[in-house]
């Protein structure tokens, strides 16, 4: 593999691959922290040395990791992301059971959930017990606190037994959620219809919700609350990776939430708040990766204030 055809050959190239850290609500959390919020993350990790540096570097980036246990007999959850030429991603995971899928409701951090102004979740810890009926509970537990809930489905086809198994389970918890948003492909997934108009999303509306947003990349997002719906554009940028671009949108659309409650009901302060989320995602996608992507408030403000 030392040779010089080698390195310079075409294959080698598009084989070039970097280690990235993160997972959606890892990037989420850190995402809220970067804006200068508090952020805590509940999950489990291998106790090996990729689930020591992952809390490492929830550490490092302000996240609390209070709510992180290690398994030692489970690996830390591990993804290949492939980037295609056309910038849409591949997942492959590794998984067999990987330490995610194990964590149990007793290993819950009750009083760490408890405290959440608002606890965001996807939808893969509820793919295999024990892990569902932890998240399940610990829905419950920051529920019964006054937290909001906030959802991001997070569709990975590749993980689920089927793709009906999949729909039924990601549905199953839509309508305890206050705030849902969902990409386009995951509007397309759930409706079964290849549309983003009004009536379409409407069958994901539910009567016990405040906010349902479907982000639509480039294109910025739609929102639905109670009393009120609109469209928010994006910001104009380079995009060399999307990857994690919609945890910075929530991250940064949460933060303001908690920030001012009020702007659920408030359409003008909604739409202040979309758009400083937009901007969140749109920088994001300008960078490599995830993480370290993900901007600070200073620089939201800068592009929001640029346009
Ligand atoms: P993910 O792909 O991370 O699971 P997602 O599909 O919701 O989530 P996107 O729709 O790609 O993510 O991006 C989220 C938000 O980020 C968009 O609604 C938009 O505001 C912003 N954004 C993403 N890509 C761009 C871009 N190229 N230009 C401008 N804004 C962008």
């Amino acid at each position: 593999t030392s040779c010089r055809r080698w390195r310079g050959c075409r294959w080698r190239r598009r084989r070039r691959s970097s280690r990235r850290q993160g997972g959606a609500p890892a990037n989420v959390a850190i995402a809220v922290a970067r804006l200068g919020g508090g952020a805590a993350f509940v999950g489990k990790l291998g106790d090996d040395e990729f689930g020591r540096m992952l809390a490492a570097i929830l550490r490092d980036n302000g996240v609390d990791d209070g709510g992180v246990v290690f398994d030692a007999g489970a690996r830390t959850a591990l993804a290949f992301v492939t980037l295609r030429a056309d910038g849409e991603r591949e997942f492959m995971f590794y998984r067999n059971p990987s330490a995610d899928m194990l964590l149990t409701h007793a290993e819950l951090n009750v009083e760490l959930i408890k405290r959440a102004a608002v606890f965001h979740y996807g939808s893969i810890s509820l793919i295999a017990e024990p892990c569902r009926s932890a998240h399940l509970r610990a829905m419950e537990i920051a529920k019964e606190a006054g937290a909001l809930l906030s959802y991001d489905p997070n569709l990975r086809e590749a993980l689920w037994p089927s793709r009906e198994e999949a729909r039924t389970k990601i549905l199953s918890i839509w309508d305890q959620a206050d705030i849902v948003k969902v990409s386009e492909v995951e509007l397309e997934f759930l409706t079964g219809i290849d549309s983003v108009e009004d009536d379409v999303v409407m069958k994901l509306w539910r009567p016990t919700m405040k906010l349902l947003l479907v982000t639509l990349g480039d294109q910025g997002c739609k929102y639905y609350a109670r009393d009120f719906r609109g469209a928010v554009p994006s910001y104009k940028v380079q995009q060399v990776d999307t990857t994690g671009a919609g945890d910075a949108f929530v991250g940064a659309l949460l933060r303001r939430i908690v920030q001012d409650p009020s702007s659920l009901q408030d359409q003008k302060k909604l739409e202040e708040a979309i758009k400083f989320a937009n901007a969140c995602g749109a920088i994001t996608a300008t960078k490599k990766g995830a993480i370290p992507s993900l901007p600070t408030e200073v620089e939201v403000l800068k592009l929001m204030e640029s346009a």
